[in-house]
């Protein structure tokens, strides 16, 4: 099985993440990079940021 960075798409091979396009004979797991997940990670928390300021009922 392979994993894929859903953001970069990014193979994980080993520990090391490798530009590369997946293949479809392979069943592909979805997943985030270390580097998208941080990314990912600091838009969360600014939406959740924003949200709770702009709307602080909803929170
Ligand atoms: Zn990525």
């Amino acid at each position: 099985m392979e994993t894929v960075c859903c953001v970069c798409f990014k193979k994980k091979k080993g520990d090391k993440w490798i530009n590369g396009t997946p293949r479809p004979d392979h069943t592909i797991s979805h997943g985030f990079c270390p580097d998208c997940f941080e990314l990912v990670i600091s838009r969360v928390e600014t939406v959740a940021a924003s949200r709770s300021t702009s709307d602080p009922i909803a929170a």
